[in-house]
């Protein structure tokens, strides 16, 4: 197949893997992802094209110039969402032997909506061609730009994140109530987001076995139910519940806001995926993983 010749824009340091597409769309004058990937995949002379064989990441890696493994370690929420990997080998994320979970892992959200901030969008505007989608800003649970400390805004229109964050100063407003800066000021919150921090940037996953070894020994070393076979037909204490010390070290805010299966749980009450070990399902349970960490550990090097 021939090449076609396409406007590759430059990637901005941080920047999420969706911004750089909703980049290259408007950049070539597309209007929309499939007509975007259709170029991409013209462009990089891929024939019989599905996502399988070279899944949406590959080819966004292909038109930035950058290697697959460091495209997906600086500007993949990936390392985030695969940080514990219970049935495949801790392979680098990022590799091509994965291109299967590439192709339906690589470029899925972490949060429900799409998160910027202000500050950080008007240096973009005047330093330069464009604003973009920060991958740091996408981080669960942070509600406020590290680097301008102000609060970030969010919009949950379809498509986001193809789009300019710009588009989207006029249409969205900072957070209602004081519960922002509570949390910044909380320390287990900060531990939380370190430890969300040091996944998206690990470059290999975690095995779940030693992820679940160490937080067990930790928790019954405290005096913390942590098996969920223990707490079947047992009569468990409010004391003995990791779910009972996550609910009163974190601000009612942010944890419910973040963890909605604590919005309505009573003391005593046992709540699913912390007090047992189910965090461990597989990708996406590193936010739990996080959570249970950042109480039982002092520190996110711990
Ligand atoms: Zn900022």
């Amino acid at each position: 197949m021939k090449e076609l010749s396409m406007i590759r824009p430059k990637i901005y340091p941080g920047e999420i893997d969706m911004s750089y597409l909703g980049a290259v769309m408007r950049m070539n004058g597309l209007r929309n992802e499939e007509s975007t990937i259709a170029l991409m995949v013209q462009s990089a002379g891929v024939s019989k094209w599905t996502r399988r064989t070279a899944p949406v990441i590959e080819l966004l890696s292909e038109v930035a110039g950058v290697p697959m493994e460091p495209f997906v370690h600086q500007h993949s929420t990936l390392g985030f969402r695969r940080a514990i990997t219970a049935n495949q080998l801790p392979i680098p994320h990022g590799a091509v032997e994965n291109r299967v979970l590439l192709s339906s892992h690589g470029m899925r959200r972490t949060r429900n909506a799409a998160y910027f901030c202000v500050d950080c969008v008007i240096a973009d505007q005047s330093e330069l061609d464009r604003s973009y989608w920060r991958r740091e800003h996408q981080i669960p649970g942070l509600y406020w730009c590290p680097k301008h400390r102000v609060d970030l805004r969010c919009t949950d229109s379809d498509h986001a994140f193809l789009k300019s964050p710009s588009d989207f100063i006029d249409s969205t407003a900072t957070m209602e109530g004081d519960w922002v800066a509570e949390s910044r000021s909380s320390k287990p919150v900060m531990r939380f987001l370190d430890i969300c921090s040091a996944l998206i940037d690990a470059k290999s996953p975690f095995m779940a076995s030693r992820i679940s070894d160490a937080l067990a020994r930790r928790a019954t070393a405290a005096g913390y139910r942590s098996h969920f076979i223990n707490l079947l037909g047992a009569r468990v204490k409010e004391k003995e519940l990791l779910s009972s010390l996550i609910h009163s070290t974190f601000p009612q805010a942010w944890l419910t806001r973040e963890f909605p299966e604590f919005r309505k749980r009573r003391v005593g009450q046992i709540v699913g995926g912390i007090d047992g070990f189910s965090w461990f399902a597989g990708i996406d349970s590193s936010a739990i993983c996080a959570l249970v960490a950042s109480v039982l550990f002092p520190s996110a090097d711990a």
